[in-house]
């Protein structure tokens, strides 16, 4: 048998650092104390952990790699697994982002005859949505046109600045 194979069963396939069930191909064997540090090619200084953790872990000090470990929030992931498998990783949209865009279409569509106080905007921002909206929510549309520079307010008056509308390609 040999030692990757070895540590893949007595790990149950699973990588030492993440605790995922290692892909195929990506199962290697990590020297906790890299051989290039006078490290020991017995299983007692090898786990088989996920190629991509392995090449970022490299030789550095037994200190770095734990530093590195320790470093994580959370559940431990390999690099490989980072933006990878979907939900499980990725930001969940920001339901606040849609919204906007909605509010920005109107505004674009209205030319010239734009919202020019405050109000008239917070007005405008509800009849968007029929009304559905919370004062809350709308403030936080608002708060959002500042933040990307759509809208901004000055002595009361608001002055649009509406990105193009994007082409669909
Ligand atoms: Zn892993």
């Amino acid at each position: 048998m040999k030692q990757l194979e070895r540590l893949m069963y007595l790990q149950g396939g699973d990588c030492f650092f993440c605790g995922k069930s290692i892909p195929d191909g990506e199962a290697s064997v990590e020297h906790l104390v890299a051989t290039a540090n006078g490290g020991q090619k017995s299983d007692d200084n090898c786990v088989a952990c996920c190629k991509s953790l392995n090449t970022l872990l490299g030789s550095r000090t037994i200190k770095e790699k734990l530093q590195i470990v320790l470093n994580q929030k959370g559940p431990f992931r390999c690099p490989a697994n980072i933006g990878k498998q979907g939900s499980e990783t990725a930001l969940p949209p920001d339901p606040l982002d849609g919204k906007v865009a909605l509010v920005m279409e109107d505004l674009r569509k209205r030319g010239s005859s734009r919202p020019l106080k405050p109000d008239t905007l917070r007005n405008t921002i509800a009849a968007v949505f029929g009304k559905q909206f919370t004062e809350e929510e709308i403030n936080a549309i608002l708060e959002r046109l500042q933040a990307n520079g759509c809208v901004s307010v000055q002595d009361g008056k608001i002055t649009y600045k509406l990105p193009p509308k994007k082409k669909k390609t």
